[in-house]
């Protein structure tokens, strides 16, 4: 699937740095342009992507600390130069647009709702938000500005991916120490997943195209990707249960979302060798995934990779049900010091009457 990146705030332009420069090694060719905002001058000069300061009248490249009130007005009045900017680098083969963003923070967690408002209203493409939820550890503000952020770019973006930044953190590492691992990990996953959409020769049989991935993000709201690798028997009789593993690695602790999750629907990509790649385990994995997030819709297809390995990426879409949000939105409701819903009604816990947008 190929995309123009946005990254917006520092964890945002770390990330859509990370996603090019992975699909640059492997030459998937997925991303087609790329793009870092900010408001904090220095936080731009590490990235090897095109950047865009906004602010710079107002803020003379300082940032704007974690007032995402300031971001999204900034982002506002800067809006002609950095629609433009992105317009540019949209052609006709682009399928959609990812925005980048870490929730926790001022400019990332304000900007992105304004501009993510904006794209929706010119593209008819889907624009998609990588939005990483902050910690548990983080601050209060943190979990504010995320909850108001997120409230606001959930009910804007055509799907808002959720990356936890506590899922793929090694036991005893700390938050900062593991940011580049975990934007490795987001880099992989995300890589593959657009690599997974795009035409290949020597075809497999059963490709994944891009109109898959979007048919399973179309259910909107939010989404998570998992992916485990597992190494790979010699015949596709070996691997029944090689993919089954995997499959279900990915989904239990693989994936961005830690904690249960129900979904709308599923996308299962496996990778791998052709020839080793089992139709009936890959079959038995796509039927395991419906009872598992009790979808009825769960695609699947392979993207055949040299490897040694076999590996399997699991979408999910329309997320109805997650621990780790509610437990999120709970946390930023309590930071807010409003009145904490009581009853325990999951569909409440989505609503978030009592968080105000952006
Ligand atoms: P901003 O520049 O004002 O948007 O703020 P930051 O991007 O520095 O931080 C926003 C949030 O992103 C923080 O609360 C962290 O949860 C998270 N974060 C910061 N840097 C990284 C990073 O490199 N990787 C990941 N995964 N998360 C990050």
């Amino acid at each position: 699937m190929k995309c123009v990146l946005a990254g917006i705030g520092q964890a945002g332009g770390k990330l859509a740095d990370a996603l090019v420069q992975f699909d640059h090694q492997h030459g998937y060719d997925s991303v087609q342009d790329a793009i870092a905002i900010n408001s904090a001058k220095t936080d731009l000069q590490s990235l090897a992507i095109d950047t865009v300061l906004i602010g710079q009248s107002h803020l003379k490249g300082h940032g704007v600390g974690g007032d995402n009130e300031r971001a999204a007005e900034l982002m506002e009045a800067d809006l002609a130069e950095v629609q433009e900017t992105i317009g540019n680098r949209i052609t006709s083969q682009a399928e959609s647009i990812i925005l980048t963003t870490g929730l926790g923070g001022g400019t990332g967690s304000g900007a992105t709702p304004v501009l993510a408002r904006r794209l929706t209203a010119i593209y008819d493409i889907p624009v998609y938000v990588l939005a990483v939820l902050p910690s548990t550890e983080e601050s209060n503000l943190a979990h504010v500005n995320a909850g108001r952020s997120l409230k606001t770019i959930t009910n804007t973006a055509d799907a808002t991916l959720l990356i936890d930044n506590d899922a793929w953190r090694s036991t005893g590492e700390s938050l900062s120490d593991g940011y580049e691992t975990i934007n490795q990990q987001i880099a992989k996953r995300i890589g593959l997943l657009l690599a997974a959409g795009e035409p290949i020769d020597g075809v497999a049989e059963s490709v994944v195209d891009s109109s898959e991935v979007i048919n399973t993000l179309q259910a909107g709201g939010m989404a998570a990707i998992g992916y485990n690798e597992v190494p790979a028997g010699e015949s596709t009789e070996d691997n029944i249960n090689t993919i089954t593993a995997a499959t279900r690695s990915a989904f239990f602790s693989g994936l961005s979302l830690t904690g249960d999750v129900a979904a709308e629907s599923a996308l299962l990509v496996i990778t791998g060798e052709p020839d080793r790649i089992s139709r009936k385990g890959v079959e038995k994995s796509r039927r395991w995934l419906e009872d598992e997030t009790g979808s009825m819709q769960v695609r699947g297809g392979d993207f055949p990779r040299e490897s040694d390995q076999i590996g399997a990426l699991v979408v999910l879409g329309g997320v109805q049900q997650s621990d780790r949000i509610e437990g999120f939105f709970e946390r930023a409701k309590e930071a807010t010091a409003a009145p904490i819903e009581t009853e325990n009604d999951d569909a409440k816990m989505f609503q978030n009457d009592e968080l105000d947008g952006l």
